[in-house]
């Protein structure tokens, strides 16, 4: 491709409103822009780059045996109310009505459909397993969207099913799909990890992530020196209890006026975090309950739902709490708290003396001590587990990276295909649901992903699998005509032997050429100039090691070609 003709808007400044580098060298390298918040256009650069990745995809897919397909972005609301999704996904399911008023979801994920295609198709045991994949443009109606594609409301994924017998058949294809993960991974030149994942909305028993390890990621990974690694909301262990041996005092009451949070509150008292024990409502599948949590920890609402056997978990509304305290947001406490289920946390058990909301508007109560002034139903692990914390497995203290989360795969069983009535006749002529696993990975982000791990001050670093092109020719000064001549020999030669090019022809100035060629980032460039002509060579430049090579104008191509051979 000829920049001249090319759409590649560059910018030489960065972009005021993104935070990460890839969010901003995306935007600065031409590959994307946004048309509204978490939706983007994807420009020839950022496209190919899409288009490299989901080749790299589709390989590994098929090597597993996978087969394609591609199913529609629009499915009927009545699919997703035969699992109960359709309320269970909340405002993430981005919903349409047709001119009938008919709802419709525009999919985030497809177990609903896919099901119902086999349910549809598949009779027999003899038939399977199988794996169907996709690659399709997904809709999520974040509630954040942010870092660019990383968390976009729509993006691209390929989504991938597998149906099985039994779950021996299940482990079989859960393993293959993970290590052709390993493989896209390692193609991609990615330096990533994967770990044991919580399986939130989309369900099952078990589940991995892939995460890339990245400073900028939304994932905490918990890992420990055992091999043990878990996403945070996941992760199992202990959490240091503290008991100080103190005699239970009299209960006070104390006036707190507008101090609603913990860092508010123990300032104001003059005690530790730990000491203040945060009373959070919640909604769980219709319940209202009260967990009770350590003012230095947080609630994982994954373990929270696995703890009341509740499939959605959600914060409650100020007017829910309201309702059931009698106090605004901010003075929630268990005491005197009624009709309400209230779950501990496993350390909120031996503490004395502690501090909670009074339920009433501006107090707090202070020397309260479970047991003694109010009930729990129940005492569980209900606590996120962080770096310091103790492994469930060896006891070892733990520690923690962040991540973006590339993919992630799950062990659905029979969750779906129960609901959904897909069932196959068995070799004993019993009637049995399929039991299903389902593997995702966001291919929009994973070209953020790569980025995050493949730049420097200059601009992106294309590691040769993933970028948009294999080669830039820099023709320096294409007002000389022998810099023209030879740049367009070697485009000619490059091209007719299958390279990608992008030859930068523009007539613009030496240092804008190279400041963009570096931003771009594509690696190899040849620069074609009048100084290195009179020597009888052009210039090659890997752009990740910076190594210089001459390599004589005759046979260059060839020689270009080892030398791009030579970098993947
Ligand atoms: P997250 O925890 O980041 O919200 P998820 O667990 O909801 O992700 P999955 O349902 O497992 O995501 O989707 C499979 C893959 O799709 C993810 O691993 C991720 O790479 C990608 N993905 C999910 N949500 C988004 C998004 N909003 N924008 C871009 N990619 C996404
Ligand atoms: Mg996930």
């Amino acid at each position: 491709m000829r920049w001249s003709k090319a759409l590649i808007p560059t910018h030489k400044e960065d972009p005021a409103d993104a935070e990460t580098v890839s969010h901003r060298l995306m935007l600065r390298a031409g590959l994307i822009r946004k048309l509204t918040s978490g939706v983007y256009n994807y420009l020839p650069l950022g496209w190919r780059a899409i288009r490299k990745v989901e080749e790299i995809v589709r390989e590994e897919m098929d090597r597993a045996g996978c087969q394609e397909i591609l199913m529609p972005v629009v499915s009927p609301a009545e699919l997703w109310q035969e699992t109960g999704r359709w309320g269970i996904y909340g405002k993430e399911l981005w919903r349409v009505q047709d001119r009938n008023g008919r709802f419709f979801a525009l999919g985030p994920t497809h177990e609903e459909i896919v099901t119902d295609i086999v349910r549809n198709e598949v009779r027999s045991y003899r038939e399977l397993p199988f794996t169907l994949y996709q690659i399709q443009t997904k809709f999520r109606d974040e509630l954040r969207p942010r870092f660019g594609v990383v968390r976009a409301r729509e993006f691209i994924m390929k989504d991938a099913y597998s149906f099985h017998r039994d779950d021996d058949s299940l482990d079989e294809t859960y393993r293959r799909m993970c290590d052709a993960y390993t493989r896209i991974f390692e193609r991609l030149d990615l330096t990533f990890r994967p770990v044991e994942a919580a399986t939130g909305a989309i369900g099952g028993s078990t589940s991995h992530e892939f995460m890339v390890l990245s400073d900028t990621g939304e994932s905490e990974v918990i890992v420990c020196e055992c091999g043990y690694a878990a996403t945070d909301e996941r992760a199992e262990g202990t959490v240091r209890p503290i008991e100080t041996g103190e005699s239970p005092l009299p209960l006070e009451r104390i006036d707190t006026p507008d101090m609603k949070t913990i860092e508010e509150v123990s300032e104001f008292l003059g005690i530790e975090p730990w000491r203040l024990v945060k009373t959070i409502i919640y909604e769980a599948d219709g319940r209202t309950v009260a967990a009770l949590i350590r003012g230095d920890r947080e609630v994982n609402e994954a373990k929270l739902g696995m703890a009341l056997g509740a499939d959605l978990v959600v914060p409650a509304g100020a007017e829910t709490i309201e309702k059931v305290t009698g106090a605004p947001v901010g003075f929630s406490g268990p005491v005197g708290l009624e009709g309400v289920e209230i779950i501990a946390d496993h350390t909120v058990e031996p503490l004395v003396n502690i501090v909670v909301g009074g339920n009433e508007s501006d107090v707090h109560l202070k020397n309260v001590n479970p047991g003694r002034d109010f009930r729990t139903t129940e005492f569980h692990d209900i606590a996120l587990i962080g770096r310091g914390d103790s492994c469930a497995r060896c006891g070892k203290e733990l520690d923690s990276f962040r991540g973006i989360e590339v993919s992630q795969a799950f062990k659905l069983g029979t969750k779906y295909s129960s609901c959904m009535k897909a069932t196959f006749l068995d070799e004993d002529g019993v009637g049995k649901p399929f039991v299903m696993g389902c593997y995702g990975l966001g291919v929009s982000r994973t070209v953020a992903a790569i980025i995050e791990q493949h730049h420097d001050d200059d601009g992106i670093v294309w590691p040769t699998s993933a970028a948009p092109f294999d080669v830039e020719i820099l023709a320096v000064n294409v007002k000389s005509d022998d810099v023209r001549q030879a740049a367009e020999v070697l485009y000619d030669e490059l091209q007719a032997a299958g390279v990608a090019v992008l030859y930068d022809d523009r007539d613009d100035s030496p240092g804008t050429k190279f400041k963009d060629a570096d931003l771009v980032g594509l690696p190899l460039r040849v620069t074609v100039g009048d100084r290195s002509l009179k020597r009888g060579v052009v210039e090659a430049r890997v752009r990740r090691t910076g190594e210089q090579t001459d390599v004589p104008r005759d046979g260059a191509a060839q020689e270009i070609q080892r030398m791009l051979a030579a970098l993947t």
